[in-house]
Formats: structure tokens, sequence, C-alpha cells
């Protein structure tokens, strides 16, 4: 039997996720401040809600997918948010990315509430989110896990318990400091390919097949040749989390190098207004630095 199940935050990957779990047979209801996101799945089936505590009043389950900290912190911590709110019982699961002091906050105050809460970053970008093949760190109390894996299971094959609250945001903050130093590394190899005259298909073909290969060079098809800079995943949102990654090193005392390197690259383009497009747009920033040309879009 399912229960009935709510999903708050609808953007480039609440929006998949929530489909997915409406498409496995849930009662779903939804919200999102930005009311245009809930209307694919209202067309699906699902219920849309007024605000995120009516979203309470419908479900046994609810998800969140927000920007990050701030927005998490508000809506679940506010007076007559959804820990103030939520009738005992209900289980509140976080799926956004956000420091790790967060989710230990949240889940002392659902703890005493009578609430089950959970952190649980997810990976794989909208590609995952759209196919349900998203990797998925969860945070928190092992007997929570078990009570919505089937659901978790709606979004992605590969749920991994942490540890407890805070220990899947960590990892998921490592994750996304090592794909992104990835990805600038790649823009700036290809970048220089190409001022010495090479294909960046050619280029990017050969390294698949070479010890530079990394999931950096899906970008190349996806992003670079078509020169499409729509999220995806937004400058924003990567900037934050090597915010959380630099927070957590300087926490721990741990000297690292790479995270400032990337975020040098997040930095600018949030400083030329591409805050909102997707991270493979600092591939037209390296282009800038060496004075590339840019080349026309792929038809
Ligand atoms: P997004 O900006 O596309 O979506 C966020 C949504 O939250 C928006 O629709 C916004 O209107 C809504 N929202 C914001 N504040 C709200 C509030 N108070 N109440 C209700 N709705 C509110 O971001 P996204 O790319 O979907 O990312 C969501 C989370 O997942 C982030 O923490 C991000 O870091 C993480 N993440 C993103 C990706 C990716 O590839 N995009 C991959 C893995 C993890």
């Amino acid at each position: 039997m399912t229960v009935p199940t709510g999903f708050i935050g609808l953007g480039n990957m609440g929006n998949p996720m929530a489909g997915n779990v409406l498409k496995n047979g849930y009662a779903m209801t939804v919200f999102d401040m930005n009311r245009k996101t809930m209307e694919n799945l209202v067309a699906a089936g699902a219920k849309a809600a007024a605000s995120a505590i009516d979203v309470l009043k419908q479900a046994d389950v609810v998800f969140t997918s927000l920007p990050g900290t701030p927005e998490v912190e508000d809506v679940y911590l506010r007076p007559g948010g959804l820990i103030d709110s939520a009738k005992p019982g209900t289980t509140l699961v976080d799926l956004s990315s956000v420091l790790p002091s967060t989710p230990r906050k949240l889940e002392a105050a659902a703890k005493a509430k009578g609430l089950r809460f959970l952190e649980a970053p997810v990976s794989g970008g909208v590609t995952g989110a759209r196919a349900a093949t998203l990797a998925i760190m969860v945070g928190g109390d092992a007997a929570v896990l078990e009570h919505v894996r089937g659901i978790l299971r709606c979004i992605g094959p590969n749920i991994h318990h942490i540890g407890p609250a805070g220990a899947a945001n960590t990892l998921k903050a490592i994750n996304n400091m090592m794909s992104t130093v990835n990805a600038c590394a790649m823009m700036e190899g290809l970048v220089l390919g190409l001022k010495a005259g090479l294909d960046m298909k050619t280029m990017a073909d050969v390294i698949k097949q070479s010890s530079g290969n990394s999931n950096a060079l899906a970008r190349v098809e996806r992003a670079l040749i078509p020169r499409n800079f729509e999220p995806g995943f937004k400058v924003a949102l990567m900037n934050k989390d090597l915010d959380t990654f630099n927070t957590i090193a300087r926490t721990l005392h741990v000297p690292v190098s790479f995270s400032n390197l990337a975020q040098r690259y997040q930095q600018t383009a949030l400083a030329a207004g591409l805050g909102e497009k997707d991270t493979s747009v600092i591939f037209t920033l390296i282009e800038q630095l060496a004075a590339l040309q840019p080349a026309a879009p792929a038809k």
C-alpha cells in the first residue's frame, strides 16, 4: 500500500523526482512558490497545495527539494513552519544540498515534536532525476530510511545510508567539489585544445577512451557543442555547495586547494550575472580569458 506523499520545491530536480513518485502510484500533493512548476504534475494527477503547510494536511511523508540552507531552515523551522505544524508521526525528508549543521538542527527539532526526519541529498543531475537513476545519500536513523525506502526507490536505485544526520550532506559536498573540479579542469583543457586548432568532439571522444576521462565530458555534447547553458545545475547552487565544502574544511582544519580554484570560476560567473545559468557556462568565461572566439553553435 502506498502512503500519501507530498513534495515541496519543484524546480529542476524536485519536479522530475515528484513526477517519478507520482508515476509509481503514490497519492501526491505538491507545492512550490512558483506555481508554474506545479502545472505538469497537476496535469499528471497531483493535487496542488496552497502552501507548504497545506501539503502537511494531505501527506504522511513530505519531501523538500529547495535551493539551500536559508530556504530549508526557513520552511522547516520558522514559527508555523513544517516542524511546528506537522502532525505527530509525519516523516519529513529533505533532498536539498545544505550545510551539514542544517539536518542536525532539523532532526533534533523534528524528534522533539514526535516527527521523523531524514536528510537525503541526491546526485546525478537533472538527467538522473528524469531517468530515476539518482544516487541518494541518507543521513539519520536507519529505521526512518526503511520507512521511506520504497518511495526513495522511485527516484533512484542507489540508496546509501551514510551515517547520522549531517553525514550525507558532508559526502554530498565532497562529491560536488570533485565533480566541479573535474568539470573546470576539463573545460580549461578543451579551451586550450580549441585554441591550438583541435576539434572539440574529437578531443572529447579520445579523452573518453583515455586516462583523462570523467563524467564531466558528458557536458561536451549536452552543453558545450550546442552552447546550451540553461540549467541543469545552476552556478549559484554549485557556488553554495563549494561554500559548504569550504566551511567543513575550515571547521576540520583541512587545508584544501582545488575547491577554491573551482569557486573562483563560480564567483566570476556570479559577477557576470550568470548565476541562474548551468555551471557549464564557465566554459564561455574561460574562452574569454583565453581570447578565443566562440564557435557558432552546432545545428
Ligand atoms: P531550483 O532552483 O531549480 O529549484 C528550487 C525550487 O524551490 C524552485 O522551484 C523554487 O521556486 C522553490 N522554492 C524556493 N523557496 C521555496 C519556498 N520557501 N517554498 C516553496 N518552494 C520554494 O533548484 P534545483 O536544481 O531543483 O535544486 C534543488 C536542490 O537540489 C538544491 O539544494 C541543489 O543544490 C540540489 N541538487 C541539484 C542538482 C541539479 O543538477 N540541479 C543535482 C543534485 C542536487
